[in-house]
């Protein structure tokens, strides 16, 4: 029986590439995403190349958007085996004295509430047959060097990663995997979510590191390589691997 993943964010980027990924090995795939203009561009690839998509044009952080679209899938395909929790925004980058509650909410809730409600409303579909949930927080949950006015967004990806950790203790007794990645910067669309404050670029000090490099290589990763480990955290290949946070960023979280 053919697997089925859905994919939040799958429009652009790290979910688009994921689909793709997921698709190839031949795993059915929903797209959730806001743009959905996007994410039919996705589908259409993925078709064309043989795979198997549809797109659900849904703001993951409406409870009953989500409610609707999880139940859409279970009438289409019988089942949900995956879920790639990575819908997110880098929102209003401000200090913390400026930030305004409106500017905090649209991240939180668009990051770590939206995490909650899909995690929530997949447990259903998930508990008689186990499946692997994946949540795409970021390096920058667990550190503050070039963050300068990316408190709500630190907030969220930390949290991300705390409600991972939490979700994977609560669902180990059905056999649902549970597990977040990291990513350092990565080549997508995420700066179109970014609203920079005057207040951010007062406090902003220079980078000495070129900016969007790594260790590795003096570039930022690439979607594909991020959709890699997603796979891996998807798959069999992973069945003894919950609870765990992977960095996927070429070591710059060390630097
Ligand atoms: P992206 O902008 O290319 O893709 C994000 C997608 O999420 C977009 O298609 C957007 O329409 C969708 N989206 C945003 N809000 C939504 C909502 N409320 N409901 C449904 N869909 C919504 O960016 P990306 O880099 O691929 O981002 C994916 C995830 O990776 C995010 O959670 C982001 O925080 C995380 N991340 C990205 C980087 C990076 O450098 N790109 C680094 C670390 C973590």
């Amino acid at each position: 029986m053919k697997k089925v993943a859905i994919i939040t964010g799958g429009g652009s980027g790290i979910g688009a590439a994921t689909a793709k990924r997921f698709a190839k090995e031949g795993i059915r795939v929903c797209l959730l995403d806001l743009k959905e203009e996007r994410a039919e561009n996705v589908k259409e690839e993925i078709v064309r190349d043989g795979g198997e998509a549809f797109v659900l044009d849904v703001d993951v952080s409406d409870e009953e958007r989500v409610v609707e679209a999880l139940e859409t899938v279970k009438q289409e395909w019988g089942h949900i085996d995956i879920l790639f929790n990575n819908a997110g925004i880098n929102g209003t980058l401000n200090s913390i004295e400026e930030m305004k509650v409106e500017e905090w909410d649209k991240t939180i809730h668009t990051n770590l509430r939206s995490t909650f409600l899909m995690v929530k409303h997949s447990i259903p579909y998930m508990k008689e047959s186990g499946g692997s949930i994946i949540i795409t927080s970021s390096i920058n949950g667990n550190r503050t060097f070039s963050n300068f006015g990316m408190s709500a967004y630190s907030t969220s990806k930390a949290g991300q990663v705390a409600f991972m950790k939490m979700a994977a203790l609560e669902l180990a007794q059905y056999r649902i995997r549970v597990n977040a990645i990291c990513p350092g910067a990565i080549e997508t669309n995420i700066d179109q979510s970014t609203d920079k404050k005057e207040s951010v670029k007062e406090i902003e000090i220079p980078i000495t590191y070129p900016e969007g490099s790594h260790p590795l290589e003096h570039k930022s990763g690439s979607p594909e390589q991020v959709a890699d480990v997603v796979y891996f955290l998807a798959s069999d290949a992973s069945s003894h691997v919950t609870g765990t946070a992977m960095y996927v960023d070429g070591a710059e979280s060390l630097l």
